[in-house]
């Protein structure tokens, strides 16, 4: 099952033709494409793929908004949008399903999968549009109004803008600097970039980012990978 997730806020009006999303917040109107077509578009790369592979089996597709709060305006006819709370439920229709594939044509199906997964290589924005990375703005943003965070506590931080309250927007300012500066970042370099002041504090939203480290020191670096949990 493949499921796009989104988190955007605000309401959220589904436009059929052109299939487009137009989001509209206190501050901001914005026109997405819309998150079905995507998620209808890996469904059918995949589709294709086990197809090539000798393997017919359904893929089913839905897009989670995760907050209640979003507002969705949608028409009857687009039925694989839900919210987070629904997941379980949209889960459990599935579960008895008879199994289709053996377990271990399955479980070799995932290998070749992962091995043709060629990840994507990243042209940093500031070498491809000569910007010193020493001319972006620094501090910690909101990831869905750009609006900068405030600090609530040592460990937490909140948008006054959106009352968004990021888990880690360390990680996502990791996020950013890959793609903007380079493939690696210090805590030295994340704590200039996000104008902090505590290396701890860095070095514990750097710990749980996700990003794989390599190197023990204080010198050690995080890279554009994801460790696999
Ligand atoms: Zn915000």
């Amino acid at each position: 099952m493949i499921l796009e997730v989104k988190n955007w806020t605000g309401s959220l009006d589904f436009k059929d033709s052109p299939r487009l999303v137009i989001q509209t917040t206190s501050t901001y109107t914005k026109s997405h494409d819309c998150p079905c077509v995507q998620a209808e578009t890996i469904r059918d790369r995949l589709v294709r793929w086990l197809k090539r592979n000798d393997i017919e089996i359904p893929v089913l597709h839905a897009v989670i908004f995760p907050y209640a709060s979003t507002i969705i305006n949608k028409s009857s006819f687009i039925n694989n949008v839900h919210v987070a709370s629904e997941l379980p439920i949209l889960l459990k229709k599935y579960e008895n399903l008879p199994s289709l594939i053996a377990e271990d044509l399955f479980h070799s199906t995932i290998t070749s999968l992962w091995s043709e997964n060629t990840p994507f290589t990243l042209n940093p924005l500031c070498s491809k549009y000569s910007i010193l990375p020493s001319d972006l703005k620094n501090g910690l943003f909101c990831s869905t109004c750009d609006f900068h965070l405030l600090k609530k506590s040592s460990r937490s931080y909140y948008c006054p803008n959106c009352m968004t309250m990021p888990s880690n927007p360390f990680a996502d300012a990791m996020t950013d600097w890959f793609f903007l500066v380079g493939p690696s970042i210090s805590n030295r370099e994340l704590k200039a970039f996000t104008n902090t002041t505590t290396s701890y504090i860095v070095g514990y939203f750097m710990k749980s980012s996700g990003y794989k480290k390599k190197g023990k020191t204080r010198d050690s670096l995080y890279f554009n990978e994801l460790v696999c949990k």
